[in-house]
């Protein structure tokens, strides 16, 4: 297949059926002015909206990939299609106000006004919902050519007064298959590769590309896989908590530091290179501003990148539950399955489900009551230790 045919569809993985209902709304039927596409992280919820939004756009409606719509849309420059991205835990309503005011005019060149909110989840809780609050009245009292996107991972995470008034798509989680099969066509991952990071991913299309594409994440990722049945002694658990908040800071500063670098250029450039302007009231005050909403990223994507290193856990105590059971089917961690051995003669199914509960806990402490990571995590391999010191 070559470039030019591509469609704007055809690099979305394992999610047929929404697909087709889509097709359909962009080719003119069954279209409302405000949709909610959930599906769990890595599911492609805003590889979607893009798609769909482009396909709204296309000249032949269909979201054929060659138009000049189509291109724009799919590179993110369409200039009637705006992105809302949310970096920090909350979308602030006066952001809110100022994009329901764009969003009312009429489209440049395209035929709807498209928003997309990505992280619809943060637009309030029940007990604030002035962000929302702003957002519903556009929703309740529609402009003709005005289109709303929303994204979260699950239905319960949107403003109830908000959902209630969307169209709602859930994505599947994308088989193993099915991301194999699109690291192998999109990236030219060979076939071995391809199966371990879709495997390992457990259907996270980012998480897989990352995994097939670079060697320091695969690298990390075997870190922390090969924790379990290393956890034999209290000191063991002691270190092994920190080696995890280590990788996840490592991890997080791969991730921010060109970011970071570029914020305070552009901030600089705004107010001047000049000795005298870096040294000015009003450069300090921007840069302290910087600095703070740095520092609210860089927590939260800690925590993100802690998550996904607890989720990896999880998976090699649950393919231990599968070999003590003998469940049949590939396992997770096939690449580990001595290290499962391991784990599984050491402790029965029972204990191992109580282990899984345990990284819930500190999952939970960390996300939910703000426990400082490495205390969390040190209560937790202790309660991961194998049972009598063994084996
Ligand atoms: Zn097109």
């Amino acid at each position: 297949m070559t470039t030019a045919t591509r469609t704007v569809w055809d690099d979305l993985v394992g999610q047929r059926p929404t697909i087709e209902v889509l097709q359909q709304a962009a080719a003119g039927q069954g279209m409302t002015h405000a949709w909610l596409i959930t599906g769990p992280p890595g599911s492609g919820r805003s590889n979607v909206a893009r798609a769909f939004a482009t396909a709204l756009q296309c000249e032949l409606r269909t979201g054929c990939g060659a138009c000049e719509a189509c291109r724009l849309g799919m590179a993110g420059s369409h200039p009637d299609i705006t992105w809302v991205k949310s970096e920090t835990s909350v979308l602030y309503v006066d952001d809110m106000r100022g994009l329901v005011q764009s969003a009312a005019k009429f489209p440049s060149i395209g035929r709807w006004q498209v928003v997309v909110i990505e992280d619809a989840d943060r637009l309030g809780t029940p007990e604030n919902p002035r962000t929302g609050n702003a957002l519903l009245k556009a929703i309740e009292e529609p402009t003709p050519k005005t289109l709303w996107l929303l994204c979260a991972p699950t239905v319960r995470d949107v403003l109830p007064t908000i959902r209630s008034r969307c169209r709602t798509l859930t994505l599947n989680t994308p088989g193993t298959e099915d991301v194999a099969r699109f690291l192998a066509s999109h990236d030219g991952i060979s076939e071995t590769v391809a199966s371990f990071a879709a495997r390992a991913s457990q259907g996270h299309i980012g998480r897989a590309r990352a995994l097939a594409l670079d060697e320091e994440t695969r690298s990390r990722r075997r870190e922390v896989v090969s924790i379990p049945a290393r956890l034999t002694s209290l000191g063991s658990c002691m270190t092994a908590a920190t080696n995890l908040a280590e990788l996840a800071k490592e991890e997080t500063e791969a991730i921010t530091a060109d970011a970071e670098k570029r914020e305070l250029g552009e901030l600089q450039a705004i107010f001047g290179s000049e000795r005298k302007d870096l040294a000015s009231r009003s450069y300090r005050a921007a840069l302290s501003g910087l600095e703070k909403l740095q520092k609210q990223k860089a927590k939260r994507r800690v925590l993100d990148v802690i998550d996904r290193a607890l989720m990896d856990l999880v998976s090699v105590y649950r393919d231990a539950i599968a070999l003590s059971v003998c469940a049949p089917g590939m396992m997770v961690n096939e690449e580990l399955r001595g290290d499962v051995a391991t784990l599984a003669r050491a402790a029965t199914p029972d204990e191992l489900l109580r282990m899984i509960d345990a990284i819930f806990t500190a999952r939970e402490q960390m996300l939910e009551f703000n426990v400082p990571p490495q205390l969390a995590l040190e209560s937790m391999t202790v309660a991961l230790r194998l049972p009598g010191g063994r084996p």
